[in-house]
C-alpha cells in the first residue's frame, strides 16, 4: 500500500455521496481534539493533510480520502464539541447513523485521549462501531504526554470504560512522535488485504 498516493476525495453530507465501489474504508473517529487529523497526517507521513486544529465541531460532513486507489480512509467529524447547536448536532447524528448502517465500514478506528478516562460520548462512539459487527481498535493518543509508570493503568481504564471485547486492540500512539504507527499500519494493512 503506498501511503504517498494519497488524495481527498469528497465530503459526503448525505448517503448518495458515499464511495460504493466496494474498497475497503478505513474510519477514523473521536472527539473534537483529540488529535483525530494529526493522527491520520502522522499514518500517511503527511503535514497538512487532514486538517489540524481550527475550529472543533464545525464541520458535519465525512470526508473521504482515497490511499493508493485500494482502499479509503474515512475522517469522520469530531464530536462532543459543546457549542454546537442541536440543530447541528442532530444533523451530525443523522449523517452518522445513515453510514454507520450503510454497510460500508471495513475497520473503525476510534481515537481516545490516553490521559483521560474516555467521556460518554465516546462510549456512545465505541458503541456504534461495536453494533456494526465488523472489527474494531482504539487508538489512545498523546501516548508522549504521560508517564511509563501510567500506561498501563490507563489504558485498562479505556477497555474497562468502554467496555471493550477482549479481541479489540488498544493500541497507545503518538501522533507527535509517531510511536505506535507500525501497530496501527499493520492493522490497516492486515483489513484491507483480508
Ligand atoms: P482533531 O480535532 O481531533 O483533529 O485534533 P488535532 O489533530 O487538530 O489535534 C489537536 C491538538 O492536539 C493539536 O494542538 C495537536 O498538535 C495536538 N496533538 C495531537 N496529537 C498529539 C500527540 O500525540 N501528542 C501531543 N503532545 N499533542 C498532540
Amino acid at each position: 500500500l503506498n501511503l504517498h498516493n494519497a488524495e481527498f476525495i469528497r465530503s459526503a453530507v448525505k448517503t448518495a455521496d458515499f464511495p460504493a465501489d466496494g474498497l475497503p474504508q478505513i474510519v477514523f473517529a473521536g472527539k473534537s481534539n483529540v488529535g483525530k487529523s494529526s493522527t491520520i497526517n502522522k499514518i500517511l507521513n503527511r503535514r497538512n493533510f487532514a486538517r489540524v486544529g481550527g475550529q472543533p465541531g464545525k464541520t458535519i460532513h465525512i470526508n473521504f480520502f482515497s490511499i493508493d486507489k485500494q482502499a479509503y480512509f474515512v475522517d469522520l467529524p469530531g464530536y462532543g464539541y459543546a457549542k454546537v447547536s442541536k440543530t447541528e448536532r442532530d444533523r451530525w447524528a443523522g449523517l452518522l447513523e445513515t453510514y454507520f448502517t450503510s454497510g460500508l465500514i471495513t475497520l473503525g478506528l476510534q481515537i481516545v485521549d490516553i490521559r483521560h478516562k474516555p467521556t460518554a460520548d465516546d462510549k456512545t462512539m465505541a458503541d456504534c462501531f461495536l453494533g456494526t459487527g465488523q472489527p474494531f481498535a482504539v487508538i489512545a493518543n498523546k501516548w508522549d504526554k504521560i508517564k511509563k509508570s501510567e500506561l498501563e493503568g490507563n489504558v485498562a481504564r479505556i477497555r474497562e470504560t468502554l467496555l471493550l471485547p477482549e479481541e479489540v486492540p488498544v493500541i497507545p500512539f503518538s501522533a507527535e512522535k509517531g510511536t505506535g504507527r507500525d501497530e496501527i499500519l499493520a492493522l490497516i494493512e492486515e483489513h484491507i488485504a483480508a
